[in-house]
């Protein structure tokens, strides 16, 4: 159903619609819609919501496009809703310790906002410095700092929505504890733009660390350093961060950055404990740890931080420099970190593939990345790549683990949440996803 769209606030122009096609995802069934409009106000996504109801055009709430499950990814006769042009941030609150934003606000920005009146927003995502607190919201996007502070929904307040039909609706409040009805800031966070366009949003705000403590310590092998993650768990120590890499990323990373990372071991964790006791909880995990580590080392200095956290920072770039990565997410309990990583292992032999592992092991989330040799980003994944993540995607569920943790279902998983969520759960969320927009434009195609 393609064709132009008749609305003064929305353009066609080849580049704008070629730019709003894909995400970072690499899903290969992205097309470019039919238009994309950059509202700057409520009351222009309103007007343009109540047009694509009257119209039953499809509608694909966009924020900065690095989402990885293809579900700001265009399809044919859509409306893009390029939201990255509301980026105000209306109110950092003190007293409250909460933040009013419009969804584009880049969410390092309201970070930094929020930093100079001593606090903090605390869910980052690897894509912080990019991604949009809109797209945070409806990905429910986690990020390093969540095994203390938890993903986006833990601090979201209150929601501006604007429905399927154009109608505005305010959910949830301004003050931390309130009980008064369904609680549809839960729901909306992490709908994957199926149920409204976020508009705006109140968001908590936390203290910033007083001190932070970062620890890295090297293992013989992922195994140990599986381990060592179950012996800080039951150590009482809350990290705010601890991420696991394996020996493969380790490598890609000396490959691109001239470090000896993998002849010191064959997995990494770092660590970041923070808060008054930081000093303290750092050398809990110290002590959990050091029979099983082969080396640790933790510092207290910033510049040190810095340096400790260089590998996981550049495990990604690593990898995109050997070839076109796709990015899988899945979470499985933390006890099973080690059978997940050695299983991939082997899935990686079996299918001829090369798979490489890290990810934010105080979740049990991981990140398996399926490096391919093909350079061009929208060619076909490989058959053995693609049979891969699937045996991954079954792996996750066998261990009693989901297919994505925190990028989402999109347009990518779809057929793998089904298998999930079972058909009950499925037939249920259509019913909800009917209740909110009973015309089906919402982002169709994408989620269950
Ligand atoms: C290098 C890199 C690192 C990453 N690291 C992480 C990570 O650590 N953790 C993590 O969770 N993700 C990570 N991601 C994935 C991605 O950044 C997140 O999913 C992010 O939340 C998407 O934000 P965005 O603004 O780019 O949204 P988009 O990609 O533009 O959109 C994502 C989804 O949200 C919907 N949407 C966007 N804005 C709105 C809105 N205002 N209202 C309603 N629906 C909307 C879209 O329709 C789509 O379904 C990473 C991606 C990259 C490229």
């Amino acid at each position: 159903m393609s064709g132009t769209i008749a609305h003064p606030l929305v353009r066609a122009e080849q580049e704008r619609l070629r730019t709003a096609a894909a995400d970072r995802s690499g899903w290969p069934g992205a097309v470019p819609p039919a238009g994309v409009a950059a509202p700057t106000s409520v009351e222009e996504v309103v007007s343009l919501m109540r047009w694509a109801h009257r119209t039953g055009t499809a509608v694909i709430a966009r924020g900065a496009g690095t989402g990885l499950a293809g579900g700001a990814s265009g399809i044919d006769g859509a409306l893009v809703l390029d939201l990255s042009r509301m980026k105000r941030i209306l109110e950092i609150d003190v007293e409250e310790q909460l933040a009013r934003v419009e969804p584009g606000v880049i969410t390092a920005d309201l970070d930094a906002a929020a930093s100079a009146h001593g606090l903090r927003y605390a869910p980052d995502p690897g894509s912080v410095g990019i991604s949009t607190i809109g797209g945070n919201i409806a990905t429910n996007a986690g990020g390093l700092r969540g095994a203390k502070y938890g993903v986006t929904r833990d601090h979201v307040l209150a929601l501006d929505v604007v429905l399927a039909d154009g109608t505005l609706v305010h959910v949830g409040r301004d003050t931390i504890k309130g009980v008064a009805g369904y609680d549809l800031v839960a729901l909306v966070t992490g709908s994957e733009g199926t149920l409204g366009v976020v508009v705006g949003a109140t968001l908590r705000l936390l203290p910033r660390p007083v001190r932070t403590a970062t620890i890295s310590a090297t293992f013989v092998d992922i195994g140990a350093a599986a381990a060592a993650v179950s012996a800080i768990t039951r150590s009482g120590a809350r990290p705010a961060v601890l991420e696991i890499i394996d020996h493969a990323t380790l490598a890609a990373i000396d490959a691109l950055e001239g470090t000896v990372l993998s002849a010191q071991g064959g997995a990494l964790l770092v660590a970041q404990t923070d808060g008054f006791g930081a000093e303290e909880e750092a050398r809990v995990v110290v002590a959990a740890i050091s029979s099983l580590a082969a080396a640790v080392e933790w510092s207290m200095d910033e510049a040190d931080a810095d340096r400790l956290l260089f590998a996981r920072r550049r495990a990604l770039p690593a990898l995109e420099a050997l070839g076109r990565p796709l990015i899988e997410d899945i979470a499985v309990p933390r006890g099973r970190l080690a059978t997940a990583v050695q299983a991939i292992e082997r899935i990686a032999s079996e299918e001829q593939v090369r798979i490489f592992v890290f990810g934010h092991a105080g979740d049990g989330n991981l990140h398996p990345i399926i490096v391919t040799d093909t350079a061009a980003p929208d060619a076909p994944v490989p058959p053995a790549a693609q049979r891969a993540a699937d045996r991954i995607f079954a792996l996750a569920l066998e261990l009693g683990g989901t297919i994505t943790a925190e990028h989402g279902v999109g347009r990518a998983k779809r057929l793998w949440a089904e298998r999930e969520l079972g058909a009950e759960v499925v037939a249920l969320q259509r019913r909800i996803r009917a209740a909110f927009d009973p015309v089906g434009i919402l982002n169709p195609g994408s989620t269950t």
